[in-house]
């Protein structure tokens, strides 16, 4: 497979308070290491808060990391999107593009759809017709009538509102979709439309998507792989298959446990105990696995330094050191 992306060592770290000369940091993702095959979709879940956005917006870089790289392959060409100056990352801005989270939100209510969608294009030298007729394909291309250009985002259901957020990024013709849960702010009757529009819209135009979620159900369908974050951390990583019928690190095995399933296999999953413990801060945080406070096999290991994130079969990967 070819590579589309791939992160060393990302590290992003907010400073939030300096006292007596000392800093504390928040590590909302540190030190994360994966690749993303062109064609596929990357599902990257976590609980609220493990830094699965904050990945996101550094891929695209509405974030710009503490430390790490962010590669772009093109073309046997390894670009280090972390280093490019704005004008050179310009290019690349049109490649990666991001749907959010909140369809509500997301869209600026002042703006026209027209304006909303042609955003991206501000900067080209296209024509207003062109800019027109091409933000009409987007709509189209979303499910949406060309007639809704004029209209204002207040005048839109939320799905439509996700599908003009689709339409702002389609129109960009990029190759990276960073989707940061597109559905999870929508009902649940809206939210198999909108996936299997991303689905259809990945099919046509070969897009490579990477999925983030904290519904497993959603991420189960929709991705090829998938890495589960904890505390800024990829804890695992493996195929979709693999991950669910044989999780290997307890956070994603109680992860699991905690979907309400039908399938019998998995029901198997739901006698593992649902987490218990306390939380560890991801504030200037130990150097220990993060889980071990909540771990129910914690050893004293666990509590002595990080694990590391290994191969241990079949390209699946488990930071943990009942593996180690
Ligand atoms: Fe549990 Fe230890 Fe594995 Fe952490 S490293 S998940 S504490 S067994």
């Amino acid at each position: 497979m070819e590579k589309i992306l791939e992160l060393e060592g990302i590290s992003k770290w907010f400073t939030i308070k300096k006292h007596f000369g000392k800093r504390s940091y928040l590590k909302a993702v540190d030190d994360v290491h994966f690749f993303v095959d062109r064609g596929e979709t990357f599902g990257l879940v976590g609980e609220s808060g493990c830094g699965k956005t904050t990945l996101g917006r550094l891929v695209v870089r509405l974030y710009q990391p503490t430390s790490g790289r962010v590669i772009y392959h093109e073309n046997n060409n390894l670009v280090d999107l972390s280093s490019l100056d704005e004008k050179s990352f310009q290019k690349y801005r049109a490649k990666i593009q991001m749907i959010f989270q909140d369809p509500y939100s997301s869209l600026n209510p002042r703006l026209t759809v027209l304006q909303i969608v042609t955003e991206g294009l501000s900067s080209s030298s296209l024509s207003i017709s062109d800019k027109k007729r091409l933000a009409s394909q987007a709509l189209e291309n979303v499910g949406l009538r060309p007639e809704y250009l004029y209209r204002y985002p207040h005048e839109f259901s939320g799905g439509q509102r996700q599908r003009i957020g689709i339409a702002r990024a389609l129109i960009m013709q990029p190759e990276l979709l960073i989707c940061d849960e597109p559905v999870s702010a929508l009902d649940v009757s809206v939210q198999a439309q909108v996936i299997n529009l991303l689905t259809a819209l990945k099919e046509k135009y070969k897009l490579t998507y990477i999925f983030i979620a904290h519904d497993l159900a959603v991420v189960k369908y929709i991705s090829d792989r998938i890495a589960v974050m904890y505390l800024g951390k990829l804890v695992e990583l493996s195929n979709s298959k693999d991950l669910f019928n044989h999780p290997l690190h307890p956070y994603t095995q109680a992860l699991i446990a905690s979907v309400p399933v039908a399938d019998p296999k998995m029901r198997k999953l739901a006698k593992i105990q649902p987490i218990q413990g306390e939380i560890t801060s991801p504030i200037d945080p130990p150097q220990a696995c993060l889980f071990a406070s909540r771990c129910p096999y914690a050893m004293k290991i666990c509590h002595q330094g990080i694990p590391e994130l290994k191969t241990v079969e079949n390209s699946h990967q488990v930071a943990c050191f009942l593996y180690h």
